[in-house]
């Protein structure tokens, strides 16, 4: 789960790494009454679930109320499209409004969970403000990282070594190893997925701090992080994946023509593989789970059908625990509630097979059974083509 850049900040804050003075403000009037509070002057920053908001004119440094209200104008409302929205872009609906810093230089300070060492690792570049997945791959050299050993948490060497060899001024190494360790306190304690710091800065009158805040948190821990699931913004995240979560189904919207409804992660890889393989493309990635229930699988093939973009379905079922009948139910209960105008290729396999197969035939529905993984992704891309 992603949240907004003033909500991370204010996370952040409770574990005392320094940010900038700032609010959120929904209207252009807000906006001019937190910068007034502010001296009366401020950075307008749009606030949207992405990054690279500056160089697509959401980030803008106002020296007077007039021009906070100029800019806050301008980015309330508009559609920002920045490298990581995707072409439709992002509607601003609100903004955070920040004390202007001044910025000595910009450093980038990294979280993340990285599989290869099973730790949290912490990356650290003096390459701050600009793309971090430019400077990996031009200049790897210029990205430090430390693994951090979960039962001692990150150590006072290991943050000083990165703020040595990321240049931090002298003077200001013990001020940016305390912003390190308050950082990865808050990351562990909120079970984050990612925190990402780009750019941390040093001031012109020596202060180290967060003036971007990316935070991530893994949606397996939120049943404990009832504070943080309540930061959820559902306008910044895709509807079909809202919707998806409300029946605990795994869904992840793809730009494909093709949509999937499997039950399992890896028959799920292997359906969009196939798809690919005989030259179609994935609307999505579905796992319906196993235990999955009438309801669940309804509300599922629902989802599917709003995609405007789907030309045609693929249902791919293993029946192990989950039971070919019951897909077969919540496939005829679906279509019949909000009409079947694509075509629909299902495969089944497994319990209650025959029960699942003849339920679909006597349905009247069009539907072509396949027989393999194969023939039913030949089947469909040959039907939306
Ligand atoms: P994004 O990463 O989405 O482009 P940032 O928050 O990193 O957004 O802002 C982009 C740039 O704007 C920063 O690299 C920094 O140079 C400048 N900036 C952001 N916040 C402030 C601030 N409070 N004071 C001065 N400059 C800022
Ligand atoms: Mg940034």
């Amino acid at each position: 789960m992603n949240i907004h850049e003033y909500q991370g900040k204010a996370v952040l804050k409770k574990y005392g790494v320094a940010v900038p003075n700032g609010r959120v403000a929904f209207t252009v009037d807000e906006a001019v009454a937190i910068a007034e509070e502010l001296g009366g002057r401020g950075v307008v920053k749009a606030q949207i679930h992405a990054g690279g908001r500056g160089k697509a004119g959401g980030v803008k440094v106002a020296k007077t109320l007039d021009e906070v209200r100029t800019y806050a104008e301008q980015i309330l409302g508009m559609t920002l499209v920045t490298h990581q929205t995707g072409p439709e872009g992002k509607v601003v609906k609100r903004l955070l409004i920040e004390e202007l810093t001044d910025i000595k230089k910009e450093y980038y300070i990294g979280l993340v969970v990285d599989r290869e060492t099973q730790r949290v690792v912490m990356m650290a570049s003096e390459e701050g403000g600009t793309e971090i997945e430019e400077v990996a791959e031009k200049t790897p050299e210029k990205i430090f990282k430390e693994a951090i050993d979960p039962s001692v948490g990150l150590q006072a060497f290991q943050a000083r070594k990165l703020a040595y060899a990321i240049n931090i001024p002298k003077e200001l190494v013990n001020q940016a190893v305390k912003f390190m360790t308050a950082l990865y306190t808050a990351f562990v304690e909120n079970d984050c997925s990612i925190a990402e710091i780009n750019p941390l800065v040093v001031t012109g009158d020596g202060k180290v701090v967060a003036l971007d805040a990316k935070l991530n948190f893994d949606s397996n821990a939120l049943y404990r992080r009832k504070d943080i699931v309540e930061l959820r913004d559902l306008e910044e995240e895709d509807p079909r994946e809202v919707e998806a979560s409300k029946f605990d189904l795994t869904y992840i919207a793809l730009d494909g023509t093709i949509g999937c409804m499997v039950n399992g992660a890896g028959l799920a890889m292997a359906t969009m593989d196939t798809i690919n393989h005989f030259g179609g493309t994935p609307a999505n990635f579905l796992d319906v789970g196993g235990g999955a229930t009438t309801e669940k699988v309804t509300a599922a093939f629902k989802i599917i059908l709003s995609d405007a973009n789907v030309k045609g379905i693929l249902v791919n079922i293993f029946g192990g625990i989950m039971k070919c009948d019951t897909i077969a139910e919540g496939v005829i209960a679906a279509a019949k509630e909000v009409g079947l105008d694509k075509p629909l290729v299902v495969r089944l396999e497994g319990t209650n097979v025959d029960k699942g197969k003849a339920m679909l035939n006597e349905s009247g529905l069009n539907i072509v059974a396949a027989d393999s993984l194969a023939d039913a992704a030949q089947k469909i891309v040959a039907l939306v083509k």
